[in-house]
């Protein structure tokens, strides 16, 4: 493994273990119901899975995106030269929206919900929830983002960090956990935090459609998709998709198959 990818996978367990171990010391939502063994295995297996596909297929588009840009001198941040700092800022702001797009798009269109849907049809919401997604649609995510780091001309250490960024954060905001209300609302005014967050995961299909952000929390409120809680108890809500509750939507197996069923 190259550098860059140690590094990535080193933070990505670090800020794992620090909200697995926040979870076990106080959870949220109460931990027998959340934290079953058969989800962990699920939800770990797809990743292994997915991060499988990725390493053999597309997993390094970005960062040889981003090398070639700079090599040849293209995309927006070469063109003009900026310097390093305010180059990576830009590319991480402008990465964030473009994911958040990218969010979104997979509820809106029919074929990209089929393979989101995985993520939603968890019937709990933990630190887990956060890597369980189709391969399918890592490897989509992956070419849809390195079509903007091409746009964008990210510098390829840029790119590494927004990557990190991305996963770190998407671990944090599917924590079960709580953070005092009053500090809530004041990161909320910068950040997606998981109270935030566990709204999208709502199985109220109105709530589902809301708060696609992942690390900025500008995004839902420019773009009018911002819900602040959901309309019943934010602690005992349910949790998933209301047509994909059964025995198969939730093992790993099942989930590999879940974007070709019908409900
Ligand atoms: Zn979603």
């Amino acid at each position: 493994m190259d550098q860059s990818g140690l590094l990535r996978l080193s933070i990505f367990a670090a800020i794992l273990a620090v909200m697995a171990l926040w979870e076990a010391i106080a959870p949220y939502r109460p931990k027998e119901v959340v934290r079953r063994p058969m989800r962990w295995l699920t939800n770990f297996g797809i990743l292994l899975i997915s991060a499988a596909v990725a390493r053999f297929t597309v997993g390094a588009a970005m960062i040889a995106t981003a090398i070639w840009a700079k090599q040849n001198g293209f995309g927006a941040i070469n063109l003009v030269g900026l310097p390093a700092i305010l180059g990576g800022l830009i590319t991480i702001i402008v990465l964030d929206c473009v994911i958040y797009w990218q969010h979104r798009l997979t509820h809106m269109v029919p074929l990209l919900w089929r393979f989101h849907r995985v993520h939603h049809c968890d019937t709990e919401f933990d630190v887990s929830t956060a890597v369980r997604f189709h391969p399918f649609e890592i490897v989509a995510s992956a070419l849809y983002k390195s079509f903007f780091v091409l746009l964008i001309g990210a510098d390829p250490w840029a790119v590494v960090i927004y990557e990190s960024m991305l996963s770190g954060f998407a671990l944090f905001n599917h924590g079960n956990v709580h953070l005092p209300k009053a500090l809530d609302r004041k990161l909320r005014f910068l950040i997606v935090t998981p109270d935030m967050h566990r709204v999208h995961h709502s199985s109220v299909m109105g709530e589902t459609n809301s708060n696609y952000g992942n690390i900025l929390s500008v995004w839902d409120r420019l773009f009018v998709s911002y819900v602040d809680h959901t309309q019943n108890n934010d602690h005992d809500m349910q949790i998933g998709l209301e047509e994909f509750r059964d025995k198969n939507s939730q093992s790993l197996l099942g989930i590999l198959w879940l974007p070709f069923r019908q409900p």
